[in-house]
């Protein structure tokens, strides 16, 4: 797993490969788990090593993961999970990954440090464009500060898969 600095990163889209659904096991923080649990029954989650997560299927698949044609979609859309939400972004309080200069990202007086997991099949190479430094990045960084809820750049494939991270934001 590399993890590249934002600033390489000329855009990312979802094209709803379900890679990110199958790939990892999605972490929950207790009011997700318990939101999910009234809505969908315990049987959706799972628990160990002292965290809770959504189940997986018998093939490693998010039991939420859904196939149209050659399209994944996300059957949890609605209260999909922050750890989700935030795939395949990385919002860090300190440059864990190194190149500082290219991962930081100022926002509200400080420095965040955003990366991408370089196994997302939407991310694009090169300078980034003006919509993703001032929109795209932005809206996953309000996210992972809890200012943000709602997805509009992050969720460019409205109602099919993407996002999901092995570990939660860190501070
Ligand atoms: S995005 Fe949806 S289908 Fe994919 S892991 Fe998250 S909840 Fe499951
Ligand atoms: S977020 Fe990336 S890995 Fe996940 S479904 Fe979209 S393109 Fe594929």
């Amino acid at each position: 797993m590399l993890f590249v600095p934002w600033s390489c990163i000329a855009d990312w889209k979802c094209n709803t490969c379900g890679l990110c659904c199958k790939a990892y096991s999605v972490v929950l923080n207790f009011q997700e788990w318990l939101h999910i649990v009234k809505n969908y029954g315990a049987e959706t989650t799972a628990s160990g090593l002292n965290k809770l997560y959504l189940r997986r299927k018998s093939d490693g698949s998010c039991i939420f993961l859904y196939k149209l044609s050659n399209m994944h979609l996300c059957g949890l859309q609605h209260m999909k999970p922050t750890a989700c939400k935030l795939w395949p972004f990385k919002i860090l309080g300190s440059p864990k990954f190194g190149y500082a200069r290219e991962a930081v990202y100022p926002y509200g007086g400080k420095n965040l440090y955003v990366y991408a997991d370089s196994t997302c099949n939407g991310l694009i190479y090169g300078r980034p464009t003006w919509e993703f430094a001032n929109q795209t990045i932005k809206e996953f960084v309000e996210i992972a500060l809890g200012i943000r809820n709602d997805q509009y750049k992050s969720k460019a494939n409205i109602g099919f898969t993407h996002q999901l991270i092995p570990t939660r934001r860190i501070f």
